[in-house]
């Protein structure tokens, strides 16, 4: 354990602990950009700086560890002017076009321009006119370097959580971006990335947005709906964001007691949501008229009656061996386990398949 002080309290905390964290623990609000709790930390922004009292020195809180002794303080003045001014530096080099951004509203680089008071750029610079081209190469992220403040959370996601490492900086100085290996493109076919779309949800700027989702609403004007994917047995946990009763977006939750504490997903999961709203989608039952070969809407009652009849008949005619039964994984183990139910207690047979077996 380490004694520290922490804006005149002393505390005890373990000694493996990041100044952020701990402090975070002990209620200080530190504020951060590149942090993020899924990854580790590698001090990129540098909004989260504390002041060690001893040496006077400015640290980041998110890499340096606790130690015996230290005094600190996450907050004063030398601090607010110091995070400050690594914003406005951030946002001389930003286009600064909120009111059109995919972001608005769900931006931390945003959120900290009206905490600290920035109302306009404190610094000139070449940047007033975009420099690179939005990246829209394939159908599921769109990238807009210009939003990019090189933070590196989705470098980070994209390497230590999805392990695909499909992308990382390249370029240097003021050409630096997050691109694919050998400036290729996220949807060429040789690219590693399979389209999780963990870089999207961690990312802090709108520098990358879900292209499905651009125009769909603002983040405070869906609603928010936590599900659990149906697409395979893990299960995983998404918040599913609708407007207007329909789906636009299928964003992470990230909480230690799910399948995917880290807010994974898959393709399917992510992006796989369109079918919900679907016009094709059946809605209703179906039985198809002898006659005309054509499906026919009916209700559940007819349609019921109409397979318990047949069911009757053919067991009649042909025994219980004649049936067999195909379960999904896209249905819950309650609904497997009733469909096994029902082939061997009320029909009669041990055929039964999953699937997930194939
Ligand atoms: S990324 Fe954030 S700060 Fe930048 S334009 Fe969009 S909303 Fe504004
Ligand atoms: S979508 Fe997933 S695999 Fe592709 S770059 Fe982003 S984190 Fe990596
Ligand atoms: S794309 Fe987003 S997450 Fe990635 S470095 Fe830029 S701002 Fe950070």
């Amino acid at each position: 354990m380490a004694e520290i002080s922490i804006n005149g309290s002393s505390y005890q905390v373990d000694d493996d602990r990041t100044i952020l964290s701990a402090a975070r623990e002990l209620g200080y609000d530190i504020p951060t950009l590149c942090h993020h709790s899924v990854i580790s930390d590698c001090g990129a922004c540098r909004v989260c700086l504390i002041e060690n009292k001893k040496s006077g020195n400015l640290m980041p809180s998110c890499t340096t560890k606790v130690t015996d002794g230290m005094v600190i303080e996450t907050e004063n003045k030398r601090l607010r002017r110091a995070r400050k001014t690594v914003i406005e530096l951030l946002l001389s080099d930003h286009p600064n076009d909120c009111m059109t951004c995919e972001a608005d509203g769900n931006c931390e680089l945003q959120d900290l321009a009206y905490e600290f008071g920035i109302d306009k750029p404190a610094y000139g610079g070449f940047k007033e006119e975009p420099r690179f081209t939005i990246e829209r190469d394939n159908p599921f992220i769109e990238h807009d370097p210009d939003k990019c403040i090189l933070c590196g959370r989705c470098i980070r996601v994209d390497q230590e959580v999805q392990c695909s490492d499909a992308i990382e900086f390249v370029e240097r100085g003021f050409a630096a971006k997050v691109g694919a290996a050998l400036k290729k493109d996220l949807g060429d076919e040789d690219s590693s990335c399979v389209f999780c779309g963990q870089c999207v949800e961690i990312c802090p700027t709108g520098a990358l947005s879900y292209a499905p989702s651009l125009g769909e609403g603002r983040e405070y004007q869906l609603k928010k709906t936590e599900t659990t994917c149906g697409y395979c047995g893990v299960g995983c946990k998404l918040e599913l964001k609708s407007r207007d009763n329909r789906v636009v977006e299928a964003g992470s939750i990230y909480r230690d007691n799910l399948p995917n504490p880290d807010g994974e997903a898959c393709v399917k999961g992510r992006f796989g949501y369109e079918f919900i709203d679907h016009p094709d989608r059946l809605s209703r039952p179906l039985i198809k008229d002898k006659e005309s070969g054509e499906f026919k809407e009916t209700d559940w009652e007819e349609a019921l009656d109409y397979v318990v009849d047949n069911f009757r008949r053919i067991k009649r005619e042909h025994g219980a061996e004649a049936f067999g039964a195909l379960c999904s994984a896209r249905c819950s183990n309650e609904d497997n386990y009733l469909i096994q139910k029902l082939m061997r207690a009320a029909i009669g047979t041990h055929t039964i398949d999953h699937c997930a077996r194939l």
